[in-house]
């Protein structure tokens, strides 16, 4: 993920970088994902712009990760245009300083080396939804037998709480 700067010309280095399930397991040690079967891969250009370097490409493929509700793989299909200019470490005037916050696409780089890696992962913690789901009508598991719903039909799913309760029943039977 790391490029040297003296090895990216006038015309610009293309990028074209696969990412690996034990490059993701690394970078996002915290969130249960992995790439798909398909892959996830970047695909762009590094260009310079005088001192600084502007990295354009989108990051497309799928990934897998467990589905929130019945803990099965949901495939994530992911799309995502990344820019990113890179300044070299040390050059930013005080103008940068106050623009941090408000531009998230410029990072610093230093010893000769962009690193696309930050980049990468945050635009993968980005792609993935707070309860990615399988399917949107995805049954779950059952809170009573722990059986996937999808798969097992299963009889406990007239016992969910929203339905009236047992004694209810009990009543209208001995009337
Ligand atoms: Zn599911
Ligand atoms: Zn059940």
């Amino acid at each position: 993920m790391r490029f040297k700067i003296n090895e990216i010309g006038d015309g610009g280095l293309p990028v074209n970088v696969s990412v690996t399930t034990e490059w993701l397991a690394a970078a996002c040690p915290d969130i249960d994902v992995r790439p798909a079967p398909d892959g996830l891969r970047f695909t762009g250009q590094i260009t310079p712009a005088g001192d600084d370097y502007l990295l354009r490409g989108e990051l497309r493929g799928d990934l897998e990760t467990p589905c929130a509700r019945c803990l099965e793989p949901a495939l994530l299909h992911v799309d995502v245009p990344m820019t990113t200019t890179f300044v070299p470490a040390g050059t930013e005037d005080a103008s940068d300083e106050e623009d941090e916050d408000a531009d998230p696409d410029v990072v610093t780089f230093k010893g000769g080396e962009i690193d696309l890696s930050d980049e990468l992962r945050d635009a993968i913690v980005l792609a993935i939804p707070f309860n990615p789901l399988c399917d949107e009508a995805c049954r779950g598991l059952c809170p009573l037998c722990g059986g996937n719903r999808n798969l097992v039909p299963c009889t406990h799913a007239a016992a969910s709480p929203k339905t009236p309760g047992g004694l209810a029943a009990l009543g209208k039977i001995k009337l």
